[in-house]
């Protein structure tokens, strides 16, 4: 039977991440794959192409030329799925070998298969022919992230009424499609499909979207989207979805209103990957969604020298942060001292248009009672924006009153996730409202919104 130090069941960013660093450690890995290929949610159904679609729906649509031309400039007329595909395989392809080449480099053994736990440190891995190998290893590192909530009584069918993994599969651009569920992957989609010019309704039970971004950010947001014509329906839940005869779905809604579109894309919600994972035969236990709880500095879970990391863990659930955690986890796992990350870490929401955000929001700093001031800068102020023809895009940054220090930064518009690392370097090296002002920037840029952000809170606050 095969022995390694280390096994790693998915490989995603998490798993990928802390199979290279426990190679770098001159450690024998093994990374246990089900998927066809390697990568995870992150490259085949997640992060890359949803990116992906949507610079392709940029791109085509000609979406960031319209400041200039008008509201009618197109790219190319008539865009279809085939064109959103092409694009998709290239950059997914590519991805999937830069992983196999890293593997390889590093000689990390990957197996294909599901993985299952058989006793403590013991697990099968059943393969596509279904033959079953039988995997033993000192420590092992569960990074089986997530996959699509599907209540049951929801008609899915993977051609009407979707979840998020399906929707790449796309035959046709419907003409309309509601979106159940604001939460980040509802908003992200929901703005792409916009950009294509399909018709778009987003439902959310809840009276706002997107809570843990700053408010006025969300309010500038909010306006932009009903702007463009998209319909907002929140503060009400979905009672029943049902497939329509003809064609598409209908939604009726708690308060008797119905919504009629093409397509449904399902988005509230995903669920940890943990139901075939056999966690019974090595003794952990998950939450009702599916999570395992781990030390939130080591990543081990209740068991000795089992360790979880990624979105099987819960929050943030982001590709940036799993990666952190698969690499902090491999390090304690071989007693390699590793450093823990900043108290802040960025967020970016890939939407049409991007936010991103970093440190305390304005409702965070007021909760806890800090005396602050905030400077905002609209990219229509920096000559950058007028070059790109930018009307919309907002940076706001907010500082302690006291100690001048940069507290929170928060933007939406073009280049967001970008643009958010200047803000994050100042916060999590301490910086204040001075470096802002008393540096250059170059010229003509978005990041010269940052200079005019600070000038801005500067004038209102005390010399
Ligand atoms: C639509 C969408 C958009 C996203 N956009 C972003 C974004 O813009 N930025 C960002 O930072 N994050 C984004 N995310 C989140 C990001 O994809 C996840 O945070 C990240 O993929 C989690 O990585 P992970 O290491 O936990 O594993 P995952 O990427 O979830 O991969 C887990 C792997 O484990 C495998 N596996 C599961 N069970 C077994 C088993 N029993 N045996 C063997 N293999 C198994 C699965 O096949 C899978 O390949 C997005 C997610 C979605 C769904």
């Amino acid at each position: 039977m095969d022995h390694h130090d280390l096994i790693v069941i998915g490989s995603g960013p998490a798993g990928r991440r802390a199979a290279i660093q426990a190679a770098k450690l001159g450690k024998s890995v093994c990374v246990v794959e089900k998927g066809r290929r390697v990568g995870g949610v992150s490259v085949h159904t997640g992060t890359i192409p949803s990116k992906t679609l949507r610079e392709t729906a940029l791109n085509l649509s000609g979406w960031r030329e319209r400041g200039f031309y008008g509201r009618a400039y197109r790219v190319k007329e008539n865009l279809s799925a085939d064109d959103l595909r092409e694009r998709l395989h290239i950059t997914l392809n590519h991805e999937v070998e830069v992983l196999e080449h890293q593997f390889a480099r590093n000689r990390v053994d990957t197996i294909k298969g599901e993985a299952k736990f058989i006793a403590e440190k013991k697990i099968s891995v059943q393969g596509e022919d279904g033959e079953i190998i039988e995997l033993t290893a000192d420590k092992f590192l569960l990074t089986v992230g997530t996959k699509p909530f599907r209540p049951k009584d929801y008609p899915f069918d993977g051609k009407t009424f979707l979840d998020s993994d399906e929707i790449l599969d796309l035959v046709n651009l419907p003409r309309s499609i509601a979106i159940i569920g604001a939460g980040v992957i509802g908003v992200e989609y929901a703005t792409i499909f916009n950009a294509l010019d399909v018709h778009v309704t987003l439902i959310e039970p809840r009276d706002s979207m997107l809570d843990f971004v700053d408010k006025e950010l969300i309010s500038d947001f909010t306006y932009q989207l009903r702007d463009r014509g998209m319909i907002l329906r929140f503060g009400k839940k979905v009672e029943k979805v049902k497939k329509l005869d003809g064609a598409g779905c209908q939604i009726d809604m708690e308060d008797g209103r119905s919504i009629k579109s093409d397509m449904v894309l399902f988005a509230a919600g995903r669920m940890g990957a943990t139901d075939s994972l056999g966690l019974e035969n090595c003794g952990i236990e998950c939450d009702h969604r599916g999570r395992i709880s781990v030390n939130a500095n080591t990543f081990e879970t209740s068991v000795n020298g089992i360790y979880a990391a990624g979105d099987v863990i819960g929050f943030p659930s982001l590709a940036s942060t799993s990666m952190e955690q698969g690499r902090i986890a491999a390090c304690h796992a071989f007693g390699e001292k590793a450093h823990e990350p900043p108290e802040y870490f960025p967020y970016g929401i890939y939407a049409v248009p991007e936010i991103s955000t970093i440190g305390m929001t304005e409702e965070e700093v007021n909760e806890r009672n800090i005396p602050y001031e905030c400077g905002i800068a609209r990219f229509r102020e920096t000559s950058r924006g007028h070059i790109m023809g930018l009307e919309t895009g907002m940076l706001k940054m907010i500082f302690s009153l006291k100690t001048r220090r940069l507290l929170g930064c928060h933007i939406v518009g073009e280049g967001a996730t970008e643009l958010i690392h200047v803000g994050q370097a100042v916060i999590n090296l301490g910086g204040t409202l001075e470096y802002f002002v008393e540096n250059t920037f170059n010229y003509p840029t978005l990041a010269e919104a940052y200079k005019i952000a600070a000038l801005d809170a500067w004038n209102k606050m005390p010399h």
